[in-house]
């Protein structure tokens, strides 16, 4: 540290490092979470808005802490993505969803059609090995490459260079599906739609939150359902919370939904009894 009068500058260089000490911390125990296997996964349902068929299962992660409890992915995923961590986590999620997957499909209580559908990270897009793995895991679990959903956000597209198109084309080659996540909040220019293999646009919850009443989230809601069927896209409303939300969404035409109003995401054993009840409903 600098001696006398540099005051602010010292505070600020303190700062920096208490900040950094911290995250070290954190990153030692995201390292440790991993390696004792103290991550969960949680599923949310999507269903069909027609006849509320249930369509897929969106693998959400939690972290539980032995302390903090359950902590919610917005609060680690960031720092897993800045560490690299992310890579060994995205790969114990989409193992551990295929066994899970598999394993309701052999208990009956999903059918052949029904997705899993997982989140990644633009980081793991970087991975020389991420088609390996998720052949891997799909092999391991004995689930159908067809029931497999991938969810990238748009910021994939920002580097959808060299890597990202061709490693998208191998997975759809596999007859893996890819839905594009948070539409309509990122970076992407339109043409992207067309060069990049999605099968799915995912309207992000901020669109949905204030249906029917914002004009503006209306048109918008509009314009993106009516996109997804220009260009042959499925098409699904996340964060749908209210039984208005809901029949706007059914009326304007958007295949599927996801959100509070169906269910919150359900750790495994809930999930479970959720699919008993759905199956005999
Ligand atoms: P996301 O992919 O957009 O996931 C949807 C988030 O919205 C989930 O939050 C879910 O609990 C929440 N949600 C669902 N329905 C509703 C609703 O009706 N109202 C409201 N207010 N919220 C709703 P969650 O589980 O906290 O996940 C946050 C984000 O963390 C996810 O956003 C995703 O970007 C990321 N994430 C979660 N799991 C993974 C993972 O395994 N890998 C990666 N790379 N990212 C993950
Ligand atoms: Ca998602
Ligand atoms: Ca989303
Ligand atoms: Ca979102």
């Amino acid at each position: 540290a600098k001696a006398g009068g540099g005051g602010t500058f010292d505070f600020y260089t303190e700062e920096l490092t208490a900040h950094a000490f911290e995250q070290v911390l954190l990153e030692g125990s995201l390292r440790q979470a991993l390696a004792t296997h103290a991550f969960v996964l949680h599923y949310q349902p999507q269903l069909e808005l027609n006849g509320e068929r249930l369509h897929g299962l969106e693998a959400l992660v939690r972290w539980q802490h032995p302390e903090l409890g359950l902590v919610a992915p917005g609060k680690f995923i960031p720092l897993a993505e800045e560490s690299g961590l992310i890579v060994p986590l995205g790969r114990w999620v989409l193992a551990e969803a295929c066994r899970q997957m598999a394993e309701w499909r052999d208990a009956g209580l999903l059918s052949a059609e029904t997705m899993m559908c997982v989140n990644l990270s633009t980081k793991q897009f970087a991975d020389q090995e991420l088609l390996g793995v998720i052949q891997r895991s799909l092999r391991e679990s004995g689930l159908d490459a067809g029931q497999l959903e991938l969810e990238v956000t748009e910021s994939v597209m920002m580097r959808a260079s060299d890597q990202v198109i061709p490693q998208l084309e191998r997975l759809r080659a596999l007859g893996i599906k890819v839905a594009l996540d948070d539409f309509g909040t990122g970076y992407s220019s339109l043409s992207y739609l067309k060069r990049l293999p999605f099968t799915k646009l995912k309207i992000d919850r901020s669109f949905v939150s204030e249906l029917p009443e914002d004009a503006s989230d209306v048109a918008i809601t509009k314009a993106i359902i009516a996109l997804a069927e220009s260009l042959s896209l499925d098409v699904l409303a996340e964060g749908v919370e209210t039984a208005r939300q809901r029949d706007f969404l059914r009326v304007h035409g958007c295949r599927l939904a996801q959100g509070f109003l169906y269910s919150r995401p359900l750790a495994a054993v809930e999930c479970e009894r959720y699919l008993a009840a759905f199956g005999s409903r």
